[in-house]
């Protein structure tokens, strides 16, 4: 039943019947198979190494999920080595070729969609629907940037004449590759942030090798397979997986890494991109970073769509997006309203297996977000009115479960500034729209922000919230939920150099550099 129907932004926030058998269907195919043996890729070719990891579910320590290859520094500069030999001839590939092959791959994410949401729920424990819009989003990547290259003829342009009579000049302007592009991808989106750098990457033009989190290797492994099923040429694309501050940083710096594209946390960013601004010969350098994310709640909102925008965006996958909720700004004349009412619907979210139906939030994905959480936990028992939460529940199995968690909290508490990654929000009750925004903006973060209130005050909102992207009025998700090319995806101010979105307009000509081109 693999493919039974197309998924799509719609059937994501309202899941059919089919999609629930499709599902279970795969699950029962693609049984837990934890000796499974998966390979690096590298030059074309899987590559089993020594060094295996034993990747354990979140959701249930006691069982593995699979044996992962893991890179040495030999295998990373093998990746490098192939991805640079495969660069050029790329590059100079007929453009339109590029983009059949890409195609070729959407059909291969498409066919196998179900069994990679298997994998995907299983390495970072986020609920069927969430897994399988991941995958969803992955295919929409392909289509739009294909899309955009047919739409500028391969960004390649015939330009007027020169103005110098009798000279006969002809002109043009070519987009072209930058060579091998470098992807280092988070644990929390492991398929999709895999994916979506490294297919505008390719469809430009440049050769690429991935390092995905060590924490979710199989992602990766899963889009080499079907970028290699779909004829991406030997070298041109490789994943290796190992870790940030061996194997990661010695792809970033890497003589022969022409771009790269980080996504993961400020910290790391910081130092890739401090490490790129002191090198010769400058490369761009695409850093999407964490967050601290806003809603801004006034009178005049609907309270119940307030609460459960909220409720959503700040427990969705266990608070692990970097567009997760963390901070909400409530007038005080609403405030112990819209507090009874997320409290009211956050009863409703199941907390469990994330293979399940019906779950709406797994285990943490990773040992040390599951450590944080006890952490931050214990520092707001003793300095804050927790409302809900704040414990690790009893589950029956042996998993990185936690309690969604709902604390007011003074202004100054340092808890307010800080990128929690997990499912924590703080409350903060204010005396007006101004006081609000400012406390919106009072952190170096901009990635998302949300708003309920007044139309008459959407304008306002959106003019002054420093956020690379932002929402108003939305139920589904206070500040988550962009969906390719419907809302673009990138941060402001610690959060993004860039400031253009993932998928948008601006985002695929950032893997390319112009080439000005006179004949006489
Ligand atoms: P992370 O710890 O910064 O790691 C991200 C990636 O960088 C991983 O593959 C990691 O490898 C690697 N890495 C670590 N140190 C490195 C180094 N010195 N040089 C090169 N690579 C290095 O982030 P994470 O915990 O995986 O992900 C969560 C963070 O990502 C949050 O801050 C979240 O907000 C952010 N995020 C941002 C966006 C966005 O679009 N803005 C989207 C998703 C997530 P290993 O983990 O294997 O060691």
């Amino acid at each position: 039943t693999q493919g039974a129907f197309e998924l799509t932004y719609a059937s994501m926030y309202q899941p059919p019947q089919e999609l629930h058998d499709a599902f279970e269907s795969a699950l029962k195919t693609f049984a837990a198979d934890g000796a499974q043996e998966h390979p690096l890729w590298i030059a074309g070719k899987p590559v089993h190494t020594e060094e295996r990891l034993d990747k354990r579910s979140p959701a249930d320590l006691d069982t593995t999920i699979g044996r992962f290859s893991v890179a040495s520094l030999r295998d990373a500069d093998a990746a490098m080595a192939a991805a640079t030999g495969a660069a050029r001839s790329w590059g100079l590939t007929p453009w339109r070729e590029r983009v059949a092959i890409i195609r070729r791959a959407q059909q291969r994410i498409q066919a196998r969609m179900y069994e990679i949401a298997v994998a995907v729920s299983r390495e970072v424990g986020k609920n069927r629907v969430e897994a399988l819009a991941e995958v969803a989003e992955v295919v929409d990547f392909c289509k739009i940037y294909c899309a955009q290259m047919e739409a500028h003829e391969g960004f390649d342009r015939v330009l007027p004449s020169d103005p110098v009579p009798g000279m006969h000049l002809t002109n043009r302007s070519v987009m072209r590759p930058y060579g091998v592009w470098v992807v280092i991808a988070p644990f929390n989106y492991p398929f999709a942030l895999a994916a979506g750098p490294s297919l505008a990457a390719l469809v430009a033009g440049n050769a690429v090798v991935l390092k995905g989190s060590l924490a979710t290797p199989w992602s990766g492994v899963l889009l080499a397979e079907c970028l290699h099923e779909a004829g991406v040429p030997a070298g041109v694309f490789n994943n290796i997986v190992g870790d940030g501050p061996g194997i990661g940083a010695a792809l970033v710096t890497d003589d022969r890494t022409g771009g790269v594209t980080f996504t993961g946390s400020h910290a790391v960013g910081r130092g890739i991109l401090a490490h790129q601004a002191s090198r010769f010969i400058p490369r761009p350098c695409i850093t999407e970073m964490g967050g601290k994310n806003s809603a801004i709640v006034l009178p005049g909102a609907d309270l119940d769509a307030a609460a459960k925008g909220v409720a959503r965006s700040a427990f969705g996958m266990g608070g692990q997006k970097c567009s997760a909720l963390s901070r909400v700004f409530v007038h005080e004349d609403i405030a112990d309203d819209l507090i009874g009412r997320v409290a009211e619907f956050v009863k409703t979210l199941v907390i469990g297996d994330p293979l399940e139906r019906g779950t709406f939030a797994g285990p943490l994905a990773t040992e040390n977000g599951y450590r944080n959480f006890g952490r931050y936990c214990e520092q707001l028992a003793g300095s804050a009115r927790i409302v809900m939460g704040g414990h690790k529940p009893d589950m029956p199995r042996r998993g990185q479960y936690v309690a969604n968690t709902l604390a007011e909290a003074d202004a100054s508490h340092p808890l307010w500034s800080q990128e929690l990654f997990c499912p924590i929000l703080l409350v903060g009750r204010v005396k007006s729209r101004d006081e609000a925004m400012q406390r919106a903006n009072a952190v170096p973060y901009g990635l998302t922000a949300g708003f309920f209130g007044a139309e008459e005050d959407i304008p306002w909102f959106m003019d002054n919230i420093e956020a690379g992207v932002t929402f108003a009025n939305r139920s589904l998700g206070a500040t988550t939920g962009a969906w390719p090319g419907y809302q673009p995806f990138g941060g402001w101010k610690a959060s993004g150099n860039t400031g253009k979105g993932l998928a948008s307009f601006y985002y695929l000509p950032q893997y390319m550099r112009e080439q000005s081109r006179t004949i006489a």
